[in-house]
């Protein structure tokens, strides 16, 4: 999949999510689609018994595209007492059958809050976990040391592996030239290898921690996740803060599977609405359905799939009438 063409302004069919065009209707999978505006349809069945300008409902044919594949329909304009607006349903059930966004040129100008563009970044493997070391010093817990994540300059997250599975996550700060264990008294910011990647105007990825966040990195996404040590809403108020200056459209927010990412998922709503950021949740069990308890990025074969699966459960929430 090409990641850089019209994302977000694409609405594929599926199921609750019919092809606009009477005749078609299609919603056994995602073969149809239109621009997010409603400007621009094209339907899976190219149409050769009707002429250019032939009209369906409120659909006017232009012709099939180029490669044959599909027929394009523009709203049709004699109807002045009707509005184009098309029928948006978000889909009933969980599953989507095509996630790969559409590649069809779509021309629109009109960008609103129900059409929504990832910021991406030139992908960045994911921080390598370290290989068999066991070595314990002064400070470590007994288990072994599995990654550290740098956060900044001053601050870095050590994840600990101990005996029966448990995962210990450390924050360390420098203090005078001293690393010390603990978050310390600067304030974290969101864990983002991306700082340099422009956000105006565009949503980004939030997810449970680094080691998911950089999985969405490594596919190109600009994303962010929260240090554990410290989510309190108000540090998270401020975290988002810094995004919403940098012109950050909205974050959509992807909870792990279990109950503990439905809280934090709550904690990061309660901030977002206090700095108006628009902010979506979506499941990672909505975008995968069956995946397993507590699963998410790191659970699938291929991220850039999951993200955009979630971007368009994204685009589905943010469709429905208020
Ligand atoms: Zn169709």
């Amino acid at each position: 999949m090409s990641p850089h063409n019209h994302s977000g302004r694409t609405i594929r069919s599926g199921r609750g999510r019919p092809c606009p065009i009477d005749d078609c209707r299609r919603e056994k999978d995602g073969d149809c689609s239109w621009t997010a505006d409603g400007e621009q349809v094209f339907c899976h069945h190219a149409r050769h018994d009707i002429k250019p300008g032939h009209v369906i409902g409120d659909w006017a044919f232009t012709g099939n595209t180029e490669d044959g594949r599909c027929a394009h329909f523009v709203p049709h304009r004699e109807r002045t007492n009707r509005t184009h607006r098309m029928t948006i349903v978000t889909p009933s059930s969980k599953e989507f059958s095509d996630p790969n966004p559409d590649q069809k040129p779509a021309k629109q100008k009109r960008p609103s809050i129900t059409q929504l563009e990832l910021a991406r970044c030139t992908p960045i493997p994911p921080t390598e976990l370290k290989a068999d070391t066991t070595a314990l010093d002064s400070r470590a817990p007994k288990g072994q040391l599995v990654c550290t994540w740098q956060h900044s300059p001053t601050q870095y997250v050590e994840r600990w592996d101990q005996e029966g599975g448990k995962k210990l996550f450390l924050p360390h700060h420098l203090v005078e030239g001293v690393w010390k264990t603990g978050g310390g008294e600067a304030p974290w910011r969101v864990y983002r290898r991306t700082w340099e990647t422009p956000i105006k105007g565009l949503w980004i990825v939030e997810l449970e921690g680094e080691k998911c966040s950089e999985i969405a990195e490594g596919a190109g996404h600009v994303a962010i996740s929260q240090p554990g040590h410290a989510r309190k809403v108000g540090l998270i108020v401020d975290r988002y803060s810094e995004l919403v200056e940098l012109g950050c459209a909205g974050i959509i927010y992807i909870a792990d599977n279990d109950e503990h990412g439905e809280r934090k998922a709550e904690a990061c709503r309660e901030a977002a609405a206090q700095v108006s950021l628009p902010f979506v949740v979506v499941k990672a069990a909505a975008i995968t359905p069956g995946i397993k308890s507590k699963g998410s990025i790191d659970d699938v074969d291929n991220p850039a799939d999951f993200i955009a699966r979630a971007k368009q459960l994204a685009e589905a929430e943010l469709l429905q009438p208020a």
